[in-house]
């Protein structure tokens, strides 16, 4: 038995020795497993926290969002408003573009009525021009012919008083025979009242005329010349300006035309240096007038006196070579001047002269068959309107009878001759 023992407990010895050895290998496992564990927990561990950072972060960006996303929806609302409010604006101007459309339409509707309402009235307006146009010639006419009426009444007045001077010029006569056959004796009432007539009435040759003219008018005292020449019938002839500073100005060169006196040219303004100073001046001068008094009266001026007379020397201060060129321009306008020769001196001096003087200086001056008498009718010449009654007279008792400058005579009275 013994024997058998012995190699027993050497095999049992191996084995415990082996035992330890997979013990110790066992615990380097063991250590080892745990050692890894503990790493991959705290690894673990290491993560979760990162997870948790990455998880806080989210969280963050997410409330941002929220808050934007709030944010953007109050905006979106807003928009939706505003959008709201542009869509019923939208709709007020499709409904106020609809109403101003109708009224564009009602206005168009109206323009053309009134277009045709236009035509209508310019149509009228046509016709009435027309009619005026034909009034105004008529007008024209009858003026005309109502000057040539008064013309042809101042030549009857002048023949009838031709006739008269013939009547006591043969009176005269036959009271010369009377005296030199007194056997016939027997002198009647009639006979008597001659005798008394011849004694009081100048026996000077028969057709002496008189032309009264009234230069610078019109004035204050146009009408009361009118007035005059009416009274006791005579014409007269007037030379005016252009007066648009008188009361009544237009009348009163209408009055002269209507009344059948002669109406001639002395310049539009009878400025020494706007007439004299070229013949284009002068010219423009006289058309300006003529214009003027044709437009008013429907008479155009076909007679002129020059402002001074036609050898006056103020003209020289301004051209001393412009009478000559402007009485040729007068005769290519169909225009006659006419001068004077008997002045009555009533623009001696810028107040006139008294009554008397220029009684006397007409009535001393009245030596030849046919006068003219130069006065003036302005705004400082009373006197002249008081002495033109016995003016009147006077020449009448001295057998004259009144013309008017346009009667076809020529004129006798012109200072400078034109030149051929
Ligand atoms: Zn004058």
């Amino acid at each position: 038995m013994e024997d058998i023992s012995r190699p027993k407990k050497g095999k049992t010895k191996k084995k415990l020795k082996l035992f330890r050895a997979l013990t110790v290998i066992l615990a380097i496992l063991l250590v080892a497993v745990s050692a890894y564990t503990v790493y991959s927990a705290v690894s673990a561990c290491s993560e979760i926290e990162d997870l948790k950072s990455q998880l806080n972060d989210m969280r963050n960006d997410l409330t941002t969002m929220t808050n934007e996303n709030v944010s953007l929806e109050n905006q979106v609302s807003q928009l939706t408003s505003k959008n709201d409010d542009l869509s019923r604006k939208y709709d007020q101007l499709n409904s106020d573009t609809a109403t101003f459309q109708a009224t564009i339409t009602d206005l168009q509707t109206q323009v053309s009525q009134l277009n045709t309402e236009k035509d209508s009235l310019q149509t009228e307006l046509d016709s009435v021009s027309k009619q005026l146009s034909t009034v105004k010639n008529t007008n024209s006419s009858l003026t005309d012919k109502n000057k040539s009426l008064s013309n042809q009444i101042s030549t009857l007045n002048s023949t009838v008083t031709t006739l008269k001077n013939e009547n006591k010029a043969l009176r005269d006569t036959i009271e010369g025979l009377g005296q030199t056959v007194p056997e016939e004796g027997g002198t009647d009432e009639s006979d008597d009242k001659l005798t008394e007539e011849n004694t009081s009435t100048s026996t000077e040759s028969s057709g002496k005329i008189a032309y009264l003219t009234f230069d610078d008018g019109v004035s204050k005292y146009t009408n009361d010349i009118l007035d005059i020449l009416a009274k006791y019938n005579v014409k007269a002839t007037f030379f005016p300006n252009w007066r648009s500073g008188i009361t009544d100005y237009q009348a009163k060169y209408k009055r002269m035309v209507d009344e059948g006196h002669a109406i001639g040219n002395h310049t539009y303004s009878h400025e020494y240096k706007d007439v004299y100073s070229s013949l284009d001046g002068f010219i423009s001068e006289v058309t300006k007038l003529n214009d003027k008094i044709e437009d008013l009266t429907g008479y155009r001026p076909t007679i002129f006196r020059f402002p001074g007379g036609s050898n006056n020397t103020v003209h020289k201060s301004y051209n001393t070579n412009i009478i000559q060129p402007a009485i040729s321009a007068l005769a290519d306008m169909g225009m006659e001047y006419y001068d004077w020769n008997v002045d009555s001196g009533d623009a001696a001096s810028s107040k006139g002269a008294s009554k008397d003087t220029i009684v006397k200086n007409v009535l001393s001056g009245a030596t030849y068959k046919k006068i003219v008498i130069l006065m003036h009718d302005t705004n400082t010449k009373g006197t002249t309107v008081q002495a033109l009654p016995e003016i009147i007279e006077g020449l009448i008792e001295k057998g004259y009878s009144f013309g008017v400058l346009t009667d076809g005579s020529a004129p006798v009275v012109q200072y400078v001759k034109p030149k051929n």
